[in-house]
Formats: C-alpha cells, sequence, structure tokens
C-alpha cells in the first residue's frame, strides 16, 4: 500500500529571536529545540565563551575569572563576539540568541547590528521565560551539561543513558563550575540587576512575548512554538 506522503510542514523563522529568563530557567533547553526544529543557529554566548575557555584563547582567558566570579562579561567583549558571529550567512534565515543580550547596553547596540542585516531587520522577537527565583536555584543545582557540545541534562529530569557520558556527542557530562551554589547567588543579583530591564525595553517596543516558564519542558516548548507561530 502506498503510503501518505507528507510533507514536513517547513517553518520559516525568519527573524531574531532571544529567549529572556533568570540563569535557570530553561532559556537553553528551549533555544536548542527551537533551532533544530527551524533550522537556524542557536547563539548561546554562554557556550561560546565556555569554548573560548577550552580553547583558552586570549578571549577566553579574560572570561574565564568573571565567570567563575558570577559577574558578567564586559558589554565590549561580548558585543565583539556576537558581531563576528550574526554577520556569517548561516544567520540570514534568522536565528535564536540564549543569554544574550544581558545589558541594555548590549540590546541597544543589537538593534543596531541587526538594523543592518537586511533579512532581520525590524525583526526581533524577545520571549521571557518567567520563573521564580527559588525554582531556578533548584534547577541549576541539578543541572548538568555536556563539557564538549553543551546539550543539557538535568539530575532532576532527563540524563545521559550512558551514566557521565553525553547522548549527543558522547562527551563528558559535568556540573558547571559556575553552577556552584556561592556562584549562582551572584549570578541571580546580576540578573535582577542588569538584564531584568530588559524585558521592559522589549515590551516598550512591543516585541515582547511572556511564557510560564515554570511549566514543564514539553509544554514551555508548545507554548513558544505556538507563539512563533502567530501572525506578528
Ligand atoms: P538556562 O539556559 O536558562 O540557564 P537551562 O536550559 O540550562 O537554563 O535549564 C536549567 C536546568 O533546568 C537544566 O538542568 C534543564 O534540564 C532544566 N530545565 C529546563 N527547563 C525545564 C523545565 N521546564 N522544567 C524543569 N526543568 C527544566
Ligand atoms: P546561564 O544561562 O545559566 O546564566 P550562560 O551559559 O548563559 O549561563 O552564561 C554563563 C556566564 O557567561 C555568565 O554568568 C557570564 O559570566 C557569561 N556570559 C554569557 N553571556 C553573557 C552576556 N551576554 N553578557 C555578559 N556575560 C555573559
Ligand atoms: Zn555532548
Amino acid at each position: 500500500m502506498a503510503e501518505e506522503q507528507q510533507a514536513a510542514p517547513v517553518r520559516k523563522l525568519g527573524r531574531a529571536l532571544i529567549l529572556l529568563g533568570p540563569p535557570g530557567a530553561g532559556k537553553g533547553t528551549q533555544a536548542r529545540e527551537v533551532a533544530r526544529i527551524y533550522g537556524v543557529p542557536h547563539l548561546s554566548t554562554g557556550d561560546m565563551f565556555r569554548e573560548h575557555v577550552a580553547q583558552a584563547t586570549e578571549l577566553g582567558r579574560r572570561a574565564k575569572p568573571i565567570m567563575e566570579s558570577g559577574q558578567l562579561v564586559p558589554d565590549e567583549i561580548v558585543l565583539g563576539m556576537v558581531e563576528e558571529r550574526v554577520a556569517r550567512p548561516d544567520c540570514a534565515a534568522g536565528c535564536v540568541f540564549d543569554g544574550f543580550p544581558r545589558t541594555l547596553a548590549q540590546a541597544e547596540r543589537l538593534e543596531t547590528i541587526l538594523g543592518a542585516l537586511p533579512a532581520l531587520a525590524s525583526r526581533t522577537q524577545a520571549v521571557n521565560l518567567a520563573v521564580d527565583a527559588e525554582e531556578v536555584v533548584r534547577r541549576i543545582a541539578s543541572r548538568r551539561t555536556c563539557r564538549n557540545c553543551g546539550a543539557i541534562y538535568s539530575a532532576a529530569g532527563k540524563m545521559p543513558k550512558v551514566a557521565g557520558k553525553c547522548d549527543v556527542c558522547g562527551g563528558e557530562v559535568i556540573q558547571r563550575p559556575d553552577d556552584r551554589e556561592e556562584v549562582v547567588r551572584q549570578r541571580l543579583a546580576a540578573y535582577e540587576r542588569q538584564t531584568r530591564p530588559l524585558i521592559e525595553f522589549y515590551r516598550r517596543r512591543g516585541q515582547l512575548v511572556e511564557l510560564d516558564g515554570s511549566k514543564d519542558i514539553a509544554t514551555v516548548q508548545r507554548e513558544l512554538l505556538a507563539a512563533l507561530e502567530r501572525p506578528r
């Protein structure tokens, strides 16, 4: 019997998607899936910095002690790295930002950068994953991360099939050094002071979608995809 051939729906992101939310809100988890589904790059500044640190580049040497203390890396370092990345042709059909922007200066500069890219100009959408502080502390304590590819696991949820070994790449699955409790407090403070104001920044521009990030991973994903498919 001939199988009913149904073409997979071709979804086009066609915009710069920004995931906002405190550390541990689920930005990386959702960003990876959205990027996979739409076939666009996932731009995690945290992953980029961790790669620089692992390769001991000059940038990595500057970022490492700052990340370990739970502070934000200076804007000019972040922006140089992002600007170079966004200019590459694979971002022309859209991209998913995860952990960027994190300060008002970064958000303002991103507007200028995107404004110069014809396919993405005035097509920015920010999605805030709202999760309360108690829950993010719990999630961060359970988070495990692949040292090699950045895949995200949870001791309270999905762990690798083979203990300590990443399902995606076989890399070593560890607890991030900055996921220790003392550092987490600093990171949450940095979020409150420097990043939370971005919610208002994007709301004022009519570019904000607000989601309840405290629901389970599959539910948040469904609501996120539904928001992206709504006509703007
Ligand atoms: P962020 O990128 O915002 O810091 P992650 O995506 O790394 O957050 O998620 C933090 C931790 O919480 C990970 O261990 C992840 O598996 C887990 N997690 C992500 N989303 C949810 C969710 N909706 N419910 C429960 N745990 C989640
Ligand atoms: P999380 O989502 O758990 O907060 P990330 O992987 O996004 O963690 O970031 C880890 C660290 O990398 C941050 O605490 C900060 O030191 C640095 N970092 C990542 N992105 C930025 C950014 N956009 N601006 C400044 N520092 C950043
Ligand atoms: Zn991996």
